[in-house]
């Protein structure tokens, strides 16, 4: 039998479920609230906290989130699971990518925010205090935002320490269908510095990436790499009973980021895509041409390396500067 479980005035007693909003501040409209849910196993256990809805057009990832807090029975949970299913419910109501409408900025890029911030950094400080520093296991649910298709994949921002970073990637592996991520704060590949990953890591919290779905789409098999994804960390950490990961993905091999490369249009024009997401690449392999509106061939944009497609602009138009495809460099993980 644990303790109560408490943030500010939203708690529940061991066996129990509540959940509530955290205010965050104010804007002409009102508070500026923040949805949480405690679920309270009758059993003592770890601490984890689901955050979705960083990004609040990422729908795969806020649907997954959701499902959890309403499936996971706190008699049968060992430990304490904190979610918070749609982080920033301005972006949600306004159907916003990437940038929260009241300051213009992105929550995943100005961690760990700060107390006399504006209101997103105000935010960004309340949930790694109270909220992921309540926890000592986080993963940020995410999916490509609007106009962006992306391969799924888990990340971590190691931080030099041995027992947290072990974790870190043991989070990863049991997560993600394939693809691992584990950055070094210099590096080329996420989790980076601004993100809540990062700060959370750096507060001893083992927090990681879950990157699944885009394009402002809301599909079954996306939702469930998220839900598998994180019922497979919870059966790692004990926190419910089952054993090996039964990965989304089946058998397909892992691998492990070590660079990342955008391939950017130099002209402008109509874009043809010769590439899928998750594609393996070649180097010099055709990815896309450009017409101009006279219909003629002005660019034939090749891949500069070898990879695997992580990330596809849906964008069909393009100027000069435009990303088109980003593709990961791996290794054998
Ligand atoms: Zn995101």
């Amino acid at each position: 039998m644990r303790a109560r479980f408490q943030i500010r005035d939203i708690g529940a007693n061991s066996g129990e479920r509540a959940h509530g909003w955290l205010t965050i501040g104010e804007t002409a409209a009102g508070p500026l609230r923040v949805p949480l849910a405690i679920i309270n196993g009758r059993e003592d256990g770890p601490t984890l906290c689901l955050t979705a809805g960083v990004h609040a057009a990422e729908y795969a990832p806020i649907d997954a989130a959701m499902r959890l807090l309403q499936t996971i029975r706190p008699e049968t949970l060992r430990g304490v699971v904190i979610v918070v299913p749609v982080t920033n419910m301005r972006m949600f109501e306004h159907r916003a990518g990437f940038l929260s409408p009241l300051d213009g900025l992105n929550l995943n890029k100005i961690a760990p925010g700060r107390r006399d911030g504006s209101i997103s950094e105000i935010l960004a400080d309340v949930l790694l205090r109270e909220v992921i520093g309540a926890a000592e296991y986080h993963v940020d649910l995410h999916a490509g935002d609007l106009g962006e298709l992306l391969l799924p994949f888990a990340g971590y921002a190691l931080t030099g320490r041995a027992e947290l970073d072990r974790m870190g990637e043991a989070l990863a592996r049991a997560y993600s269908p394939r693809l691992i991520s584990l950055a070094t704060p210099d590096g080329t590949i996420p989790p980076f510095p601004g993100s809540l990953n990062f700060s959370a890591s750096r507060n001893g919290v083992v927090s990681i990436l879950g990157e699944c779905g885009g394009d402002g789409t809301l599909e079954e098999d996306d939702v469930r790499t998220h839900v598998t994804g994180v019922q497979n960390i919870m059966r790692y950490l004990g926190m419910i009973d089952g054993s090996a990961p039964a990965s989304a993905n089946g058998d397909a091999p892992r691998i492990a980021a070590r660079d990342r490369i955008v391939v950017r249009a130099t002209r402008s024009g109509l874009l043809r895509l010769k590439v899928r997401i998750g594609d393996e690449i070649t180097a010099g392999q055709e990815l896309a041409d450009i017409r101009n509106v006279f219909g003629e061939v002005v660019e034939v944009m090749s891949a500069p390396g070898s990879g695997i497609a992580g990330l596809i602009w849906t964008h069909k138009v393009v100027n000069t500067g435009d990303p088109v495809v980003r593709y990961w460099i791996t290794e054998p993980a």
